[in-house]
């Protein structure tokens, strides 16, 4: 492990994101990306169909290679730059990644994938409360904890995703589109579950096509345009905000 002392007690920044660069081949998907996220916070990013949210995301997590740097303050409260750890570390630190396309496993049970998401922690009667939140949150996955998980509904299946992430026990949640391709009853759920989660205490950083709904429940937001951030506020700011109005909520 590589943790640096620079920590502040004062400064309630989490992850700090500075010019993060990202090619995949001659494409260069991240151009200069910055921008910070505080303990507490739900923090969104929208955009466009293939702005670089997810990549941003991807890198964070150390699952692309990047330039630039990113650092985040571990549980035990020191700064620690994650260009330099690997993916498996990460989870560690108390950073869990909810990804694009859910990432759970379709043919272990619904049981099997919420253990998988505490892999990395050996505090055996916290994991089975954490367990026991998780059924009491959305009970329909204590109903199928022993269905296979590729057996549940695409709805069932978000939850799944994001109550595994959860199962890490992380200080920051990383959210890929947890709205993609579910009915519009399920995505108010889902983001109902999203801000239960932040007044339990999990800051989020959130990828989101809904701009409406993501702007609604978040603190802060920034908009990401070809590889960069274009435009940065608070949620309700930028609700209002006509070039938001305009761009990403349908013009009324
Ligand atoms: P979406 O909501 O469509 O996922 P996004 O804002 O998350 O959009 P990214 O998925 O990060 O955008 O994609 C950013 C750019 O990188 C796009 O031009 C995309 O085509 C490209 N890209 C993403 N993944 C790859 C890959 N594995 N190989 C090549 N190009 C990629």
């Amino acid at each position: 492990m590589t943790e640096s002392k620079k920590e502040t007690a004062q400064d309630s920044t989490i992850l700090k994101v500075e010019n993060l660069e990202v090619s995949y081949g001659g494409i260069q998907a991240l151009k200069g990306l910055s921008f910070e996220v505080k303990a507490g916070e739900i923090v969104s990013l929208i955009g466009a169909n293939g702005a670089g949210k997810t990549t941003t995301l991807r890198a964070i997590s150390a699952l692309v290679p990047y330039k630039g740097n990113v650092e985040f303050k571990t549980k035990s409260g020191t700064v620690t730059s994650l260009s330099k750890v690997q993916q498996h570390e990460i989870v560690t630190f108390g950073l869990a990644h909810s990804p694009e396309g859910r990432g759970i496993f379709p043919n272990l049970t619904v049981l099997e994938n919420l253990v998988m998401g505490s892999y990395s922690r050996n505090d055996k009667e916290e994991i089975a409360k954490d367990l026991e939140r998780c059924f009491v949150s959305f009970p329909r996955l204590r109903e199928r904890s022993k269905q296979k998980a590729g057996t549940l509904s695409g709805g069932e299946q978000q939850m799944l995703a994001i109550w595994r992430a959860l199962m890490a026990k992380p200080s920051l949640l990383l959210l890929d589109e947890p709205s993609l391709g579910l009915a519009p009853l399920i995505v108010a759920q889902i983001f109902e579950i999203i801000k239960d989660v932040n007044k339990e205490g999990v800051t989020i950083l959130l990828v989101e096509q809904n701009a409406r709904m993501a702007l609604k429940v978040s603190n802060r937001a920034y908009v990401v345009e070809t590889g960069k951030i274009s435009l940065s506020g608070t949620g309700k700011s930028l609700l209002d905000d006509p070039r938001i109005v305009a761009s990403y909520l349908g013009g009324h």
